[in-house]
């Protein structure tokens, strides 16, 4: 099966791919495997400095996505897709009432953007963000719903007759954050002056709601050094989202030495037999 392997990732936001699992993707890629992100959005709803404007590329979009671009080299994908809606920004926010967002989408026109994907590359794995949407992002938890969708309908005649013939995908998974790291985040932040709820670039992430948001682990992929400079080097793709430099130096690389060897998924389909799966393509022939 091995040069057949196929796998993709159904991400929200261009970021999203190589801050998450982006080791992971990088780990098959550089096994041979197929390894395709969908990006359902250009992340123009996050905030960028006024740098990033130069050489052309005029919208947050256009930035974003030559950062995907970049991303995606970095990490050996096959290739990206973008499903052609708009970020959402957080709840609450302007951005969320604009016509294209994600958001106002409903989930089964996502899904059968989706759909249409899967049909065409024909992925035995597919991965997404868990339903708590990460951090609760309202786009992450409408790609989740979307992709949960979109795996039960691919192989079905009925679904979606205009999006090719179907396939059946073997496997899903959500990548989930290392409760370990979260616990720790949480504890440490405030040490050295950060509040854990109101984390990240646009601080709204409240990492200190998300430790209590326990998902199982299923599966547990162990990275070696070149998967995780594949995804320090996709990561420092994305430079409009990243404060104080890439994430390989000061905090990140501090985090990353403690909780970067290893990435954590949750395993929605088939249902857990209670093992531990070290292989995302375990049991399927
Ligand atoms: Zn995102």
């Amino acid at each position: 099966m091995t040069d057949e392997r196929t796998l993709l990732f159904v991400g929200a936001h261009p970021d999203d791919e190589s801050f998450g699992p982006g080791a992971t993707l990088a780990h098959y890629a550089r096994q041979g495997v197929r390894v395709y992100v969908a990006c359902a959005t250009k992340g123009e709803a996050g905030t960028i400095d006024p740098q990033f404007f130069m050489s052309g590329l005029v919208t947050t979009g256009d930035v974003r996505w030559g950062e995907m671009k970049c991303a995606a080299k970095a990490l050996g994908l096959s290739g990206i897709f973008h499903l052609g809606y708009r970020d959402s920004g957080m709840a609450g926010t302007a951005d969320n009432k604009h016509p294209d967002a994600l958001y106002n989408a409903p989930v089964e026109e996502v899904a059968g953007r989706i759909v249409q994907i899967i049909r065409q590359i024909k992925p035995q794995v597919i991965l997404t963000h868990d339903p708590h949407g990460d951090y609760g992002h309202p786009d992450h938890i409408a790609t989740h719903k979307a992709t949960v969708a979109a795996f039960y309908a691919a192989g079905e005649m009925k679904a979606y007759p205009e999006a090719g013939t179907p396939f059946r995908p073997s496997k899903l998974y959500y990548n989930v954050f290392p409760r370990r790291f979260l616990k720790f985040a949480v504890r440490f932040l405030p040490l050295i002056g950060q509040n854990p709820k109101k984390f990240g670039r646009n601080k709204d992430i409240d990492l200190t709601a998300l430790v209590s948001e326990v998902m199982p682990i299923n599966a547990v992929i162990k990275l070696d050094q070149p998967a995780i400079r594949a995804k320090n080097t996709a990561s420092a793709c994305h430079q409009s989202q990243l404060t104080g430099g890439p994430p390989r130096r000061g905090i990140f690389s501090f985090f990353q030495k403690l909780f970067g060897r290893r990435d954590t998924f949750t395993l929605a389909f088939p249902s857990a037999d209670g093992k531990r799966e070290t292989d995302l393509f375990q049991g399927i022939s």
